[in-house]
C-alpha cells in the first residue's frame, strides 16, 4: 500500500507527486493515456516534419518561479518585447510593446486610438501594482475575500472582482479595438458575455494578468513538453512509481479500482488520493452525478507549420506582427456578436481569434533542416466556438470553422496563408484543428473546458470550509488539477497546494 496515489499524469499530478515524494512519502502515479503531460505536451504532429509543436497549451505565465526552484527543474521561459499586433480593416494595425514606449505611443495615434493611450497606461499600471500582491498568495492557504479587498486599492478590487469586465472596459476606453484587445484576456477558453454578472470574464482575466507577479506570458524554451520532461525526470529521481496506460475506474470507500492496458482490474487502498483530474471525472469515479454546472470549452486551436511567414497588407513586418499575440476580429463588439451567435447555436459568422509564433522566440523545437530552411510554427486560438456546436458533426463543423478563420486571416495578409503552409511527406498541408470535442475525447477535458470547469476567484468566502482550495468532501481525497481553486492553466499551483494540504495533515 502506497502513502499516496496520484490519479492523472498531467503537469499538476506530476508537481504534486514530486513535492510529496520529496517529503519522503511513497507515491504512485497513474495516467490513463500512454503519454504523460495531459494538456502540456509537445509532439511532432505532421508526418516527416521535424517540428515539435506545443500541441495544446503553449505559453507560460502562471507557473511560479518558486515551483521551478523547489523542484530543481531545468526549465526556461523566454520573454518577448512585443505584446500584440492587431491589424485593422483599413490595412493599418496597432502594435503594442510589452512595456509602454514611443513606438506604441505612435501606433496608438496612427490607428486613431490615441485618446486611449493614457487610459491604457493607467489601467495596466493599476493591475501591475495589484499583480504581485495577488500572486504572492497563490502558494499559500487561500486569503479571504475581505483580506484581499483590504490589500488592494478599492478601484482595482472593483475592476477585478466586483464589476463585470465589459462594463469597466466600456467606462475606461473609448475605442472598441482597444476594449477588445484588453477583453481577450477575459475570454481565453471562457465562454461568456463580457457584461455577465457571473463575472466569469473577470475570473479568467485575473489569472491572465497576475502570473508570477507580472502577468507576463513567456515562451517555454523547447516547447511545453520540455516542462513535462523535466517533471517526469524529477519524479522518477525522487522515486515516484509512474504507471502510464492505467485508468482509475471508480473510487469507493477510500479504495481506488484501476484498470491497466491488460484490462486487469486492481484495487488500491492508498492513505491519500491526489485527484489531478477534473471535478467532473471525480464525480464520475465516485458514482455521483455532477453537481457543478460550468460553461463549455469554447476555443478552437489550429496548429500550423509554415515554410515562411506571410507578409501583411499593413506593411508591418511579419517578425513584429507575429512576435507577440496577433489579434484579429477581436473588437469588443465583434466578440459580443460572436458570443450571441454561438449561444444561439451557430458558428459565429466572424470568429474572433489570435495567433502566435513559437519559432520567432525559440527555434529549438525545429530540427536542423527546418531551422536552416527558415520554417516557422503558428498557433491559432479562436474564441466563442463552444463544444455543443461540434457534437453535431465534429469534422464538418471543424472544416467550416477552419475555412472561415483562414478566410478572415487572409483578409489581413499580402501572402495567403495557404501559400506559406509547409506540406508533410504525403503532400498534405501541415495544419491540424483541435475542437473542444477533440479535447474531451483525447485528453478527458470535460466538454473541452481547458480549465476543467469554471475558474474561481483566488480567495475564499468566510463561509467556505477551504484552506488550500484542494480539500474535497472526502477526507483523504485532494483535488490537484486545474479545477482546484487557483489551479487553472499551466501553473502547477493545483499540484503544489494539494501536496501542501496533505503534508499539513501529516504534520
Ligand atoms: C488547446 C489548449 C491550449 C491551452 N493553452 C494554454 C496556455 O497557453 N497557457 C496556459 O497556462 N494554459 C493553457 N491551457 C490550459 C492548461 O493547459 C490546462 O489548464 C492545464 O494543463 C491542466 O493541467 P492538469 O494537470 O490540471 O490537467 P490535464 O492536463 O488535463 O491532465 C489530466 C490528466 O489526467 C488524466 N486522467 C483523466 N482521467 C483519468 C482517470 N480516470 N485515470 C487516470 N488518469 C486520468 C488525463 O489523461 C490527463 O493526462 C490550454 C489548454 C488547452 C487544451
Amino acid at each position: 500500500m502506497s502513502d499516496v496515489l496520484v490519479i492523472g499524469g498531467g503537469h499538476n499530478g506530476l508537481v504534486a507527486a514530486c513535492y510529496l515524494a520529496d517529503a519522503g512519502l511513497d507515491v504512485q502515479l497513474i495516467e490513463a493515456r500512454e503519454e504523460l503531460g495531459g494538456a502540456t505536451t509537445s509532439k511532432e504532429v505532421f508526418k516527416g516534419v521535424g517540428a515539435r509543436l506545443s500541441r495544446y497549451s503553449y505559453l507560460v505565465s502562471l507557473l511560479p518561479d518558486q515551483i521551478v526552484t523547489d523542484l530543481n527543474l531545468n526549465f526556461e521561459t523566454i520573454s518577448r518585447e512585443i505584446s500584440s499586433f492587431t491589424p485593422t480593416a483599413d490595412d493599418r494595425g496597432l502594435l503594442i510593446s510589452r512595456k509602454w514606449d514611443e513606438r506604441t505611443e505612435q501606433s496608438f495615434s496612427t490607428v486613431g486610438v490615441g485618446s486611449d493611450a493614457k487610459a491604457w497606461q493607467d489601467f495596466y499600471g493599476e493591475i501591475a501594482e495589484a499583480a504581485p500582491i495577488i500572486a504572492e498568495t497563490f502558494l499559500k492557504p487561500l486569503p479571504t475575500r475581505e483580506e484581499l479587498r483590504r490589500a488592494l486599492k478599492p478601484s482595482t478590487f472593483s475592476t477585478l472582482f466586483t464589476q463585470p469586465l465589459g462594463r469597466s472596459l466600456s467606462e475606461r476606453f473609448r475605442s472598441d479595438l482597444v476594449r477588445g484587445i484588453v477583453l481577450t484576456d477575459g475570454l481565453i477558453g471562457t465562454f461568456t458575455d463580457a457584461f455577465d454578472r457571473s463575472l466569469l470574464a473577470n475570473r479568467c482575466f485575473l489569472y491572465h494578468l497576475v502570473g508570477n507577479g507580472t502577468g507576463e506570458w513567456r515562451v517555454p524554451k523547447g516547447g511545453m513538453g520540455a516542462l513535462v520532461d523535466q517533471l517526469v525526470a524529477r519524479a522518477r529521481t525522487l522515486g515516484v512509481k509512474i504507471s502510464p496506460g492505467v485508468r482509475a475506474k471508480s473510487i469507493e470507500s477510500g479504495e481506488v479500482f484501476v484498470e491497466g492496458s491488460d484490462h486487469q482490474m486492481i484495487r488500491l487502498k492508498p492513505r491519500f488520493i491526489v485527484a489531478a483530474i477534473s471535478p467532473r471525472e471525480i464525480d464520475r469515479l465516485m458514482g455521483r452525478s455532477s453537481h457543478r454546472p460550468f460553461a463549455p470549452g469554447s476555443q478552437l486551436k489550429i496548429n500550423m507549420v509554415l515554410e515562411k511567414l506571410p507578409r501583411l497588407r499593413s506593411g508591418v513586418s511579419p517578425e513584429d506582427a507575429f512576435a507577440g499575440t496577433f489579434h484579429f476580429d477581436e473588437g469588443m463588439d465583434e466578440m459580443q456578436r460572436a458570443f450571441a451567435e454561438a449561444s444561439a447555436g451557430s458558428l459565429p459568422r466572424q470568429i474572433p481569434a489570435e495567433i502566435y509564433s513559437h519559432t520567432l522566440a525559440d527555434r529549438s523545437i525545429l530540427d536542423a533542416d527546418l531551422d536552416k530552411r527558415g520554417f516557422h510554427t503558428l498557433t491559432l486560438f479562436a474564441l466563442h466556438t463552444p463544444y455543443q456546436l461540434f457534437t453535431r458533426g465534429n469534422e464538418s463543423v471543424k472544416e467550416e470553422a477552419k475555412r472561415r478563420l483562414l478566410h478572415q486571416l487572409n483578409s489581413y495578409l499580402e501572402d495567403p496563408i495557404e501559400e506559406c503552409l509547409a506540406k508533410d511527406e504525403d503532400g498534405q498541408f501541415c495544419i491540424e484543428v483541435k475542437s473542444p470535442f477533440d479535447l474531451e475525447s483525447e485528453l478527458g477535458l470535460p466538454e473541452g473546458n481547458i480549465f476543467h470547469g469554471d475558474l474561481e476567484f483566488a480567495f475564499r468566502e468566510e463561509s467556505e470550509n477551504l484552506l488550500w482550495g484542494s480539500e474535497t468532501r472526502t477526507e483523504n481525497l485532494f483535488l490537484a488539477g486545474a479545477g482546484a481553486r487557483r489551479g487553472g492553466g499551466v501553473s502547477g499551483i493545483g499540484g503544489h497546494n494539494a501536496a501542501m494540504s496533505i503534508l499539513e495533515h501529516l504534520a
